[in-house]
């Protein structure tokens, strides 16, 4: 079974990658240091985009943040890091986009929360950053989240359910409410100027079912791409698991174009945890490869030790840092399936159906390990350095097998075997 075809939607460019339905959805991300620290924030965008975020978001909250956007923008073009930087904007977006015009040029889109541009002077408000992204030929995203709803409108469309004869559950108006405030905003934003294909819509809520339900009635009543994401996900294995969770129902049925995790990081936590994650819902409902996958067993009373647990997470952790490399000199290598595997039970078979694989000898098994390539059996490793030995056969196979086009791979070179001394690599040893 296959994802649905993804939802038709105009294309919005931001900064120079293209969002919409056409191109593959795109992984983005938030900082959390004080944006007014440029220093740090640059290093996290540029830690984020090393980690695979093509888009990165930071807070836009007073005037020392905005002084330092383009300071930012500035460090990560001396970096040669040029991932777009997207400015959060709440409260006084009007106010800082328009004091401080080299923020709002640095910034490749805005985020407006259409909940929070000024009660009385709400459209005014919003207007005048309209203004600014008309005038910087930027996108906008209207980001309504159920945390910061227009009460006006959530007021009003409550009213106007309670003096219906069969009132509807608040929930139901609340999900409405959601949808018609992004739409509303959203044309308001085209009556200022805004181009039809400079506007994103997200709607975040922070429960799963609720946000299948606004997206989806979302997704039915217009064209803009769509930014997903389940808000205030939470920490650890819950936040990884929900966002999950919602992310793979809207992705398989087509709907939308740049996802983030919002996950709460554990104290000193790494924040690129959020881009791995995204990467690997996409990469899980094959709609996007990012990495070589490793698939290992679970391991189970037949294989006592933790050799093969640690054998699966050095060559993960090995395949992640060759990545940056290797996405340059081997261009298609993320589509690399390894196997690692805990005993003879399955791990042939699974060894088998993977490019590479290797099949560890469970408890009381002799102490040998068949590696597979392609399915078939290239040779059996044994001893103490079965690791960096099958991480050679590993580098040897990309090498052949995703050469740069035009470069001689290394094997056909004459590289020697790294597998074995003679006797031991030639096949079905
Ligand atoms: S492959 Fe072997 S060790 Fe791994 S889960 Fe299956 S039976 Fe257990």
């Amino acid at each position: 079974m296959r994802a649905a075809e993804r939802r038709p939607t105009t294309t919005v460019l931001i900064g120079d990658v293209p969002v919409g339905s056409q191109h593959p959805v795109v992984v983005q991300s938030m900082t959390n240091t004080d944006t007014a620290d440029a220093d740090a924030t640059a290093l996290q965008v540029a830690r984020l985009a090393h980690a695979g975020s093509e888009l990165v978001r930071v807070t836009v909250n007073n005037d020392e943040a905005a002084q330092a956007v383009p300071v930012i923008r500035e460090k990560l073009d001396r970096l040669g890091v040029d991932v777009p930087i997207i400015g959060d904007f709440h409260y006084n977006g009007h106010l800082l986009l328009t004091k401080y015009p080299a923020c709002a040029e640095a910034l490749a889109k805005y985020r407006i929360n259409p909940g929070n541009v000024g009660g009385r002077h709400r459209d005014d408000n919003f207007a005048r950053i309209i203004e600014v992204a008309v005038a910087n030929a930027r996108p906008v995203r209207i980001g309504v989240n159920w945390g910061s709803l227009d009460q006006n409108l959530l007021t009003a469309m409550m009213d106007a359910n309670a003096a219906q004869p069969e009132p509807k559950e608040s929930r139901e108006v609340m999900i409405e409410a959601m949808v018609a405030s992004a739409l509303r905003s959203a044309q308001l934003a085209e009556e200022c100027g805004q181009p039809h294909d400079r506007i994103l819509l997200s709607a975040k809520v922070s429960g799963v079912q609720d946000l299948v339900e606004v997206y989806t009635r979302l997704a039915a009543r217009c064209d803009y791409p769509l930014h997903l994401g389940l808000t205030e996900a939470g920490m650890g294995s819950r936040g990884i698991i929900s966002s999950t969770a919602a992310l793979a129902i809207m992705l398989q049925r087509g709907i939308g174009d740049t996802i983030r995790v919002s996950l709460t990081p554990a104290p000193g936590g790494d924040r690129t945890e959020e881009v791995e994650i995204a990467q690997q819902v996409l990469q899980s409902l094959g709609l996007r490869s990012f990495a070589p996958q490793v698939s290992a067993c679970p391991g189970c009373g037949r294989t006592t030790s933790s050799f093969f647990q640690e054998m699966a997470r050095d060559i993960q952790g090995y395949l992640r840092e060759q990545m940056p490399v290797w996405r340059q000199t081997h261009p298609g290598v993320e589509e690399l399936r390894v196997a690692v595997m805990g005993c003879v039970v399955n791990g042939p078979g699974e060894s088998k159906h993977a490019d590479i694989g290797i099949s560890l000898p469970g408890t009381f098994e002799e102490p040998v390990a068949p590696v597979f390539i392609d399915g078939e059996k290239v040779t059996t490793l044994r001893g103490d350095d079965i690791v960096p030995r099958f991480l050679r056969i590993l580098d040897e196979y990309v090498e052949g097998r995703f050469p740069l086009p035009g470069a001689v791979s290394a094997a056909a070179a004459g590289v020697p075997d790294a597998a074995e001394p003679a006797g031991m690599t030639g096949k079905n040893n």
